[in-house]
């Protein structure tokens, strides 16, 4: 089943008297399970793509259904609620609490699902555990490692058993050989069946998904099964 149906979405931003058309129209349609990299170089369309696939934004022209919801034409706290349950984000720069501790960074998104304290501790140090941090729990951000902050912001957005993981640029700050660990925590939890898309502009991060879409001008020049996935031992 599709998680993710995109039918010739547009996006078109108005400055002053000039129109950029950021996306012309994409058809995209993403399978439960599936591992998919959006590529492309920069000005193709990539963060507008992610914003509306994420739910941040709407587009201007086409369909947009997730999970079943069509979601092309809703109102912001509409989309708000749609993105707390449904999609998992992943940031470049982390984007957690710095003054918060591991435990409460992941816990965050709970509080808006209205779970007691004790459940969203409970459900936080197993996120945690599930991506290896689970004695890492009381440290704040600035005691950890770049890896182990992403990790970190990967139980956050894990948390609320999302239908998604959207991750921008994951490795776009860590050395390569914390940006292969990340990989290969990606490809764990591919394995257990998550859903992930990973937006980058990078060849050798993109051939860690399964499927590379290529985007250019706002239109997706490609569509295909990686043949040749990185695999890491
Ligand atoms: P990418 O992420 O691949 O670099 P973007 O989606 O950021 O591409 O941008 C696609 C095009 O849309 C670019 O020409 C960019 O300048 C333009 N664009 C993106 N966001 C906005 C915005 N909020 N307002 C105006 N133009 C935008
Ligand atoms: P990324 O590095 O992820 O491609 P960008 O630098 O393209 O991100 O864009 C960062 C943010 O600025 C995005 O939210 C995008 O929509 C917005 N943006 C990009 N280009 C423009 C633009 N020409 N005018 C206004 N906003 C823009």
């Amino acid at each position: 089943s599709n998680v993710i149906e995109t039918t010739g979405i547009s996006k078109t931003y108005v400055m002053g008297t000039e129109e950029i058309h950021a996306l012309r129209s994409v058809s995209i349609n993403i399978r439960r399970g599936e591992y998919v990299a959006f590529m492309g170089p920069s000005g193709s369309g990539k963060s507008t793509l992610m914003n509306i696939v994420g739910c941040l934004d709407t587009p201007s022209g086409g369909r947009y259904i997730l999970n079943g919801n069509d979601v092309s034409h809703m109102s912001d706290n509409q989309l708000a609620e749609i993105r707390n349950k449904e999609i998992g984000f992943i940031f470049q720069s982390f984007n957690l609490l710095p003054r918060a501790s591991a435990l409460d960074n992941v816990a965050l998104p709970l509080i808006y699902a209205g779970l007691s304290k004790r459940e969203r501790t409970e459900r936080a140090l197993e996120s945690l555990r599930s991506v290896g941090l689970a004695d890492r729990a009381q440290h704040r951000p600035n005691e950890l490692s770049g890896g182990q902050r992403q990790r970190v912001a990967i139980a956050r957005a894990l948390v609320n058993n999302p239908s998604v993981l959207l991750a921008d640029e994951p490795t776009g700050a860590l050395d390569s050989k914390t940006s292969h660990e990340i990989m290969r925590l990606f490809e764990e939890l591919y394995a257990k069946g998550n859903t992930i898309i990973m937006v980058t502009h990078e060849e050798d991060i993109a051939n860690f998904a399964h499927r590379i879409v290529r985007l250019r001008d706002g239109l997706v020049e490609t569509d295909e099964i990686n043949q040749h996935v990185t695999l890491i031992s």
